[in-house]
């Protein structure tokens, strides 16, 4: 398990996964991600796979509040063909959860959201990617709606290699404004959304969106085009909603 993690941490954090022809649309498209290569199984086989459409959830009247702390001192900005992802520096931000302590890896963005509310997506997400140091990996999905153009995300593709397989130094991205009014979420059990299709993935995902301006999502959708997995088969998995 924890060689696994750590080589879907190595993956992620290169930005660039080597086995990995997979892609959005024709032949690479998701519904075939499983047999593109032995290691992508999960995604045909698992069965806590992410996202889903979250519909009912279990509310729960303890919040246990998420404490972010993230300085952000980014090291690289990657266009890897499939998003742009900043990578942070090692122990740089980390988020304390239960007791435990998740360490911040890298922030990279999806058009639309991945998961849906009652079937609807949002416009864009950005999911914080943290890792504790028994591998357990833990992302926080931050929503979009259109609204106000967001600095975060001005600067960030500002920074972002327009042509996909190139990277560049990055010294520092303000995600703690992404996290700053976030509050209510839903929690559950997923895998990585991208192949491999890695599942014990721990998922917050914020209830309330923040803002970019509609240009901002045009300017991603440029570079990226879309690039949402479909929901995937909830298999009766509890949602927890916390607020
Ligand atoms: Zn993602």
């Amino acid at each position: 398990m924890k060689k696994i993690l750590l080589n879907t941490l190595l993956s992620l954090s290169m930005g660039v996964a080597s086995a990995a022809h997979f892609g959005y649309d024709g032949e690479h498209s998701p519904e075939h991600w499983g047999d593109l290569h032995p290691d992508f199984a999960a995604c045909k086989t698992g069965k806590f796979q992410s996202p889903i459409d979250i519909t009912d959830s279990i509310e729960v009247k303890t919040h246990k509040a998420l404490n972010f702390s993230y300085p952000g001192n980014a090291d690289t900005i990657v266009n890897n063909g499939h998003t742009i992802q900043v990578n942070f520096q090692k122990d740089d931000g980390v988020l304390n959860f239960e007791n435990k302590q998740f360490k911040l890896l890298q922030i990279h963005f999806h058009t639309p959201s991945e998961y849906t509310f009652n079937g609807e997506h949002f416009p864009m997400v950005g999911h914080i990617v943290h890792q504790a140091d028994d591998g357990q990996l833990l992302v926080v999905a931050v929503m979009f709606q259109e609204g106000e153009e967001n600095p975060v995300i001005a600067d960030i593709w500002k920074n972002a290699p327009k042509k996909a397989n190139q990277n560049k130094a990055m010294k520092k991205v303000a995600v703690q404004k992404l996290v700053e009014n976030f509050n209510a979420y839903y929690r559950l059990e997923g895998s990585l959304t991208t192949p491999p299709c890695t599942e014990g993935v721990m998922w917050i995902i914020g209830k309330e969106p923040v803002t970019a301006s509609k240009a901002q999502m045009e300017t991603f959708t440029k570079i990226i085009g879309k690039n949402n997995r479909p929901v995937q088969k909830a298999n009766g998995r509890a949602v927890i909603m916390s607020q």
